[in-house]
């Protein structure tokens, strides 16, 4: 076809630029959420502009007179085409970030996705050769060559690729994404159409730029993903922006800050106070680490994805300047507080600990449970390797080996007597054997064995060794008078629990003052019949119990009345606390006081330091237990250490 003396209409093209950079100019001046989808958006935007440019260059270019026109045209004409198939190639990648599309496990489709587009590469680059595309001739005329339809059937495919893939997966998007999509795909072929048709009419850039407009006001909001109050990006865009980068196979670090207490922090100063908190903690956190988005996961929990890759250098830095920060109190108002806290940072990815989003979820679920052990730590990725599910497997599978193998071992950590300056009694305390996985904290696989029945059998084995090992070391020749022995929360809930005990004790001669049973309040919650039969029974019997973890629940009081508690433990977090805040210290302080005047004996857990000691002498307190004295123990170093003690 030949276009000598041809007036190009232009009028649609000059109305297109004028709504195109409208557009640009408004996505560039509103906030976005940093997801692939939008970069695509903006790539778009971009390449209509450009191929509106060229359209009008080409439209008007023949009439300059010029140096070096003939090879402008010849580029504009060039990058007409190339942009243009580009915009549509981007598209089909808009779309497939619309429906959720994820090439990381069907790489080759990816792949496959590109061919077209570089065979249309490959032949418009060739072209200046061969002009089979285009050629434009020394009176500055442009005409199609052989091939052209090649061009526009290549994008003709991505099309096709977009309208099979929006109709496969169109319950992913909303009936109004639907509907616009369609109309996208609607305006480009009929412009496209037309233009072929009628070339004179350069109406194509127009349906492109109607088609991107309504692409541009249907793309989610950003004020849908933002937090107006604290200032910060929400769950919703977490989860979104995660599972965008998963989907186009990035992998890099996250970073989640929980902060305990966020809801007692509500209850005690109010709503107001907290809220203050949230912001101090946000802001920080976006000055520790500016290179990162940060989100609001949840009341108490943070979150932070760097916005570029970095290294993993980069990463431990801020953790451990988190880890300095939490060390700080936080003034909040009046109020200077400081906040126990967990941070820990995962992968995501295809192939990584967390691939897909809801996993951050089950991840963070299960560091919130074992929190105590990592208080105020970081949480180390080896640590993490495995999901949720594989771990909590593998554990099961260790128990029961440890279970029928013979795979528990028990140890004990010494009680000391202020009054008497020696040992007087041990707290018994479970291990798992070494395993090839490394220690597995009791705090850890408890529970665990509590929720699949295994925690009978395993208590078994706690009593049974505890009197085997009182009866064989005659302890009474050591100076210790009793063992404290754990029960867990599902033990006593079982209606023969005392029965067995008792039996056990039984079998090894061991008598009811040579065993002390620890037990919390939170076995209070369920059960309490069988829970209080068993309690009743074994102090029928003469056994003593130890209210455990005093300090770290909320109904202590009420429970400490209801039972024939003889000993109270103070938490290790009290004793901690005191050296670190006021309120700490008067709670301790009147724990004690208040034990005392029940007639009840105080056992604080924790003491590792001498300062630690200096204090509870100076409050009265009559038995420590803790680090400083001696970890928990096998019986056979036990026994050492207490004849060690004996002789100094
Ligand atoms: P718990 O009953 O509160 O036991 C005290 C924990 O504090 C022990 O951890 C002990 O090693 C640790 N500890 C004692 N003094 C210090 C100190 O000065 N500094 C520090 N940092 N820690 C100290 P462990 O042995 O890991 O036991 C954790 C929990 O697992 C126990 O908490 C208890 O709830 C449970 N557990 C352990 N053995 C048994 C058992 O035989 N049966 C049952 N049902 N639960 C057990
Ligand atoms: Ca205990
Ligand atoms: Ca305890």
């Amino acid at each position: 076809m030949d276009y000598i003396g041809m007036n190009y209409i232009l009028y649609f093209d000059y109305a297109s630029l004028i709504v195109m950079v409208i557009l640009l100019v408004s996505f560039c001046m509103i906030k976005h959420l940093d997801t692939i989808q939008n970069q695509i958006l903006s790539v778009m935007l971009w390449g209509h502009l450009c191929v509106i440019l060229m359209d009008i260059v080409n439209g008007l270019g023949p009439q300059w007179n010029i140096p070096g026109i003939h090879e402008i045209l010849y580029m504009t004409h060039l990058i007409y085409f190339m942009v243009h198939n580009l915009t549509i190639f981007a598209f089909f990648f808009y779309c497939c970030c619309q429906v959720d599309f994820i090439f990381g496990r069907r790489l080759y489709i990816f792949a496959l996705s590109f061919l077209p587009m570089v065979i249309s590469f490959i032949l418009m680059l060739s072209n200046a050769g061969n002009g089979w595309i285009f050629t434009v001739d020394e009176n500055l005329v442009y005409r199609r060559g052989p091939m052209v339809l090649v061009v526009y059937l290549i994008a003709g495919v991505y099309v096709a690729l977009s309208i099979a893939l929006i109709s496969v997966y169109r319950t992913k998007l909303t009936k109004l994404q639907l509907l616009v999509t369609y109309l996208y795909l609607l305006l480009c072929i009929t412009g496209v159409a037309v233009q072929y048709f009628l070339p004179k009419l350069l109406v194509e850039s127009f349906g492109m730029t109607v088609a991107m407009m309504l692409l541009f006001f249907t793309t989610a909001k950003f004020s849908d993903f933002y937090d107006q109050n604290f200032n910060v990006l929400n769950r919703q865009a977490f989860l979104h922006i995660v599972n965008s980068r998963i989907n186009w196979l990035e992998s890099s670090y996250i970073i989640c800050l929980k902060v305990h207490d966020m809801q007692l922090y509500r209850l005690t100063m109010g709503k107001e106070f907290q809220e203050q908190l949230i912001r101090k903690i946000i802001s920080y956190l976006y000055t520790e680490f500016p290179g990162a988005n940060v989100f609001q996961y949840s009341n108490s929990e943070f979150v932070m994805i760097p916005k570029k890759k970095v290294k993993e250098k980069r990463i431990s830095q801020v953790l451990d300047n988190i880890k300095e920060k939490f060390r700080e109190t936080w003034q909040v108002g009046d109020n200077e507080i400081r906040c126990s806290f967990h941070v820990a940072r995962f992968l995501y990815g295809v192939n990584e600990e967390i691939s897909k989003p809801g996993q951050l979820r089950e991840q963070l679920d299960y560091i919130n449970n074992y929190s105590k052990i990592i208080e105020n730590n970081v949480i180390e990725t080896k640590d993490m390797k495995i999901g949720v599910a594989a771990r909590k497997l593998l554990v099961q599978k260790l128990l029961r080996e440890a279970v029928d193998h013979d795979g528990f071992e028990m140890y004990y950590q010494p009680i000391y007597s202020v009054r008497e300056g020696k040992i007087i009694s041990a707290e018994a305390l479970i291990r798992l054997k070494n395993t090839d996985h490394g220690f597995i904290s009791p705090e850890e696989f408890i529970p665990i064995a509590e929720q699949n029945g295994l925690i009978m059998r395993i208590g078994e084995f706690v009593f049974r060794s505890v009197c085997r090992f009182i009866k064989e070391n005659n302890l009474g020749k050591f100076g210790i008078e009793f063992v404290e022995v754990n029960l867990s929360v599902v033990q006593c809930m079982q209606e023969k629990l005392h029965r067995q005990l008792l039996d056990i004790m039984g079998e090894y001669g061991v008598t009811p003052e040579q065993i002390n049973l620890e037990i919390t309040e939170t076995a209070e919650a369920t059960r309490m019949d069988a829970f209080q039969k068993n309690v009743f029974a074994l102090t029928d019997e003469g056994i003593h119990f130890s209210l455990d973890d005093y300090g770290t629940g909320y109904s202590n009081i009420n429970f400490l009345y209801k039972f024939p508690f003889n000993i109270v433990k103070i938490d290790k977090s009290l004793l901690w606390g005191a050296f670190e805040n006021e309120k700490a210290m008067i709670t301790l302080e009147s724990s004690i006081e208040m034990a005392k005047r029940l007639n009840l004996e105080v056992v604080v857990e924790g003491v590792e330091t001498e300062e630690h000691i200096e204090l509870l002498k100076e409050l009265g307190c009559e038995y420590l237990q803790g680090y400083y004295f001696s970890k928990p123990i096998p019986g056979k170093d036990f026994l050492q250490y207490v004849s060690s003690m004996v002789q100094a």
